[in-house]
């Protein structure tokens, strides 16, 4: 079996290697939980410190044109875009997932008069089926249908407008084929909406390719964008000049500083924008995604595919008999970039390997999840934290009632 000598040694084979030293890695922490809220760029502080002493000290509101502040949705959504495979001016970075989930699914359901229906799994992120679930309320004569993810094509019928998936399970790590969904929802005349918080910046991810319509992501996450970072919305180009923003503020106006009594929505995607963001918030996700520019994408797919297979081997060979399940594919094509196990001690194991420094996290009811993020997750991580569960596991170390207390937020 593999021994961290060997793990150091991948590590300096890796030819990611580089974007590990862009990061500040907290001392004698072992970080796999970039899914949930990625590392610090070391370029965020300076570049905060700009913003806040410069545009914003000294430039006040002349920076909403002169610093770019103004633009920033669709500078940044740009950015994006090269991580999703779509064009420039078909993202736009503004409000959370939850509320872009919410005006696309509208804006999804108003193309498609006469079709009652939102598809999603039960397996979805728990707030892309409650934005559903309100939409459904607000409008009255929509229903929500949650169906098992396997029996989704064959629900997708002439009664559904529109599908929304996540493109890669919270939980399960689970790549959904976002091609075959989406023409499956095309061939039934519905639209498909994705999820890409648990794909973009952990696999490769091509709308286009797809043929997808809309999606939104995360991008706090593997974009490592700063707690709290805006999210993103992507509306295929044809389907932009349809596509009704149900929240119409003024920043999606035709002529914002026109001041019209009447709205006007503006032509293409900046439509979907509805009020003032921080220019704080976006400079943070602008700086994170600079990083991204020189990131081969395939590179980045292999190594997530190293390092969860051999997480997977070095827990299964190491705990062996202490009734971890794997919770996620055990074929990598199937897998995207974390590892989770079911077990009926999980939530007390999470609290004790954290109390040893090595960060991952709980999923109710029984799931330990571990990120795994390839920019700057390394081999010889990979081993320390699973010789580190390895122990947690062979000494019962979890069964403490310090670890079994549940806190309000894990
Ligand atoms: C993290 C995540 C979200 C987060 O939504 P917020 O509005 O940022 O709280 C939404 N959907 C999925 C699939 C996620 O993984």
């Amino acid at each position: 079996m593999t021994d961290r000598a060997a793990c150091v040694a991948r590590d300096a084979a890796d030819p990611l290697r580089r974007f590990r030293d862009l990061f500040h890695i907290p001392a004698g922490l072992i970080y796999l939980d970039g899914n949930s809220l990625g590392m610090m760029p070391k370029a965020a502080p300076a570049r905060l410190d700009g913003v806040i002493t410069g545009e914003w000290a000294e430039g006040l509101i002349r920076s909403w044109t002169d610093a770019g502040w103004w633009d920033q949705p669709r500078s940044v959504g740009a950015k994006l875009a090269r991580l999703v495979g779509a064009d420039a001016d078909e993202v736009v970075a503004t409000d959370s997932t939850s509320v872009n989930l919410f005006k696309l699914l509208v804006a999804a359901v108003k193309l498609r008069p006469g079709r009652r229906v939102i598809l999603t799994d039960p397996d979805n992120f728990p707030t892309d089926i409650y934005i559903a679930q309100g939409i459904a309320a607000m409008l009255g004569d929509v229903t929500v249908k949650v169906v098992p993810l396997a029996d989704i094509p064959a629900a997708i019928d002439e009664s559904v407008a529109v599908v929304t998936l996540s493109h890669v399970d919270y939980k399960t790590s689970a790549i959904n084929d976002m091609a075959a969904l989406t023409a499956r929802a095309h061939a039934a005349g519905a639209l498909a909406l994705w999820d890409l918080s648990h794909s973009a910046g952990a696999i490769e991810v091509d709308l286009h390719a797809a043929r997808a319509d809309f999606a939104v992501g995360c991008g706090y996450k593997y974009l490592n964008g700063g707690p709290g970072a805006p999210a993103y919305l992507y509306i295929r180009r044809d389907l932009q000049a349809a596509a009704q923003p149900p929240i119409a503020g003024w920043w999606g106006h035709s002529e914002p500083f026109a001041f019209a009594t009447d709205y006007r929505p503006a032509t293409g995607i900046s439509r979907f924008l509805c009020g003032t963001q921080s220019p704080l918030a976006m400079a943070a996700l602008d700086t994170a995604l600079d990083i991204w520019s020189d990131v081969d994408m395939k590179a980045l797919r292999a190594k997530a595919i190293g390092l969860t297979e051999l997480f997977i081997a070095l827990v299964e060979t190491h705990c062996a008999g202490h009734k971890l399940r794997l919770a996620v594919p055990r074929d990598a094509a199937h897998r995207a970039s974390h590892v989770s196990f079911h077990h009926p001690e999980g939530y007390a194991a999470m609290r004790a390997m954290r109390a040893r420094g090595v960060i991952g996290d709980f999923r109710s009811p029984d799931v330990m999840r571990f990120g795994f993020t390839p920019l700057y997750t390394s081999y010889a991580d990979v081993f320390d934290a699973a010789a580190h569960m390895a122990d947690i596991f062979a000494t019962r170390a979890y069964d403490q009632a310090e670890f079994r207390a549940r806190e309000k937020v894990t």
